[in-house]
């Protein structure tokens, strides 16, 4: 079959979300779910931190995230008995410095207003809380009692594309370019030459999907930044250990035995990444995050890094936020890109709001249009400030 109602390219979890929640509402006409790399080698899903919070600056993006911790509490009902991605409530502690705080209590206060279970506390009542912690050049922290920490990303994806098998077309290959008639997108070309018409294109590509965009003829400021994470063992187990996030942007989490580390990449040099380009940059662990993590966390001292990966963040250019729904001229093609490092959690959500759309051609669900491009057109962002 080369003629599809839609055509969705890039089949990782925002793609396999967007198709599940199609079907999901009732959608009855044909999907082709277009992937290049099946094994998901180099998708930011599989190389993700997998973590879900709800601490963002803005409440559009809590309400996303809230969407799918709901998914994810009731995930055997929707997914079956055997259904487990490994979820552990460990929640997020974003530490402030003086200078930090007034953000930290705004951004609580948006949280409170969402509903969210976050306590904000001083620096005295974290370090009771967490007597591991040191608060030198702290003045506070958020953390989240529930409703925040991290899944198994590859587990998440396999359950949403089991649950695709059967219902959509998985194609594999890579979509070289678009063809439009005026303002209508009308095939997806891939590169051994086998043209998908569509009815509607959905952008999934993640990372590439400034690229995709670029191929129908759309600007869309979404490029790969490159992240590096890496594993370290240490000697003290840290049972109670959250996501930490120190003022710096370093961030730390345990992994089992083990724990994770990143967030050191310089802004002034965080620039586009090469596409095929996943070598770590090794020095950072000992320069940038070392460091850091010893002076916040003591025990962190003795520590042995045993790995590194590097994945791409899908990152928006204009203000690190999604970009959710039609182009406003090219009505049928349909975006859900540029999370910025917070994808994975938002996923389940934005493929329903698509599915809405589709269906129904409006929001019903989350509102989502805050998110649209109308404000790439014009310049105009909508920045979540709290980006890690
Ligand atoms: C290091 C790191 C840590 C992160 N941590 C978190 C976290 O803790 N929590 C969180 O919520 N998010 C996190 N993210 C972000 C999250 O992983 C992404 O926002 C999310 O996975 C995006 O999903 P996606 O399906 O859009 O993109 P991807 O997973 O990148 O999938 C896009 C797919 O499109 C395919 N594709 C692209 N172009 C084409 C084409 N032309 N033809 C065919 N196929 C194509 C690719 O092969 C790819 O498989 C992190 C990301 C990174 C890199």
């Amino acid at each position: 079959m080369s003629k599809y109602d839609i055509v969705i390219i890039g089949g990782a979890i925002v793609g396999s979300s967007v198709a599940y929640y199609l079907r999901q509402e009732g959608f009855a006409g044909s999907i082709a779910l277009v992937e290049r790399d099946p094994r998901f080698t180099h998708a930011a899903t599989t190389l993700s931190c997998a973590s879900i919070r709800q601490q963002f600056s803005i409440a559009e993006n809590i309400r996303l995230s809230t969407f799918t911790l709901g998914l994810f509490r009731r995930l055997k009902q929707e997914f079956g008995a055997d259904a487990d991605i490994g979820f552990r409530e460990t929640g997020y502690l974003m530490l402030a410095s003086e200078a930090g705080m007034p953000i930290l209590e705004a951004n609580h206060r948006v949280q409170q207003a969402e509903g969210a279970n976050i306590v904000l506390e001083d620096a005295e009542a974290l370090k009771r809380r967490f007597p591991w912690l040191s608060d030198e050049g702290i003045a506070g922290g958020a953390f989240g009692l529930s409703g925040e920490g991290s899944i198994d990303a590859h587990a998440m994806l396999s359950l949403f594309r089991k649950a695709l098998r059967g219902k959509v077309d998985f194609v594999t290959g890579t979509v070289t370019a678009i063809e439009r008639d005026g303002n209508r997108v009308t095939a997806a070309v891939l590169d051994d030459g086998t043209r998908l018409e569509a009815g509607t294109i959905v952008n999934a590509a993640g990372p590439g999907a400034g690229k995709v965009a670029a191929l129908a003829g759309l600007v869309l400021p979404v490029e790969p930044r490159k992240r590096n994470v890496f594993v370290f063992e240490a000697r003290e187990r840290i049972e109670d250990l959250p996501l930490t996030v120190d003022p710096s942007g370093v961030y730390v989490i345990r992994e089992g035995s083990m724990y994770i580390t990143g967030g050191a990449e310089p802004h002034d040099t965080d620039t586009t990444a090469d596409t095929n380009d996943f070598e770590p940059q090794w020095e950072l662990f000992e320069d940038v995050l070392w460091p850091v993590l010893a002076t916040r966390i003591p025990a962190f001292e003795a520590i042995k890094m045993t790995r590194a990966w590097v994945g791409h963040y899908d990152y928006n250019t204009l203000d690190q936020n999604a970009v959710i729904g039609p182009h406003p001229e090219v009505g049928n093609f349909l975006f859900a890109n540029g999370f910025s490092g917070h994808g994975l959690q938002q996923a389940p959500a934005v493929g329903r709001a698509i599915a809405e759309l589709v269906l129904h051609g409006a929001y019903r669900t989350i509102d989502c249009s805050a998110f649209g491009y109308e404000r790439v057109a014009a310049g105009r962002p909508f920045s979540e400030l709290n980006i890690i």
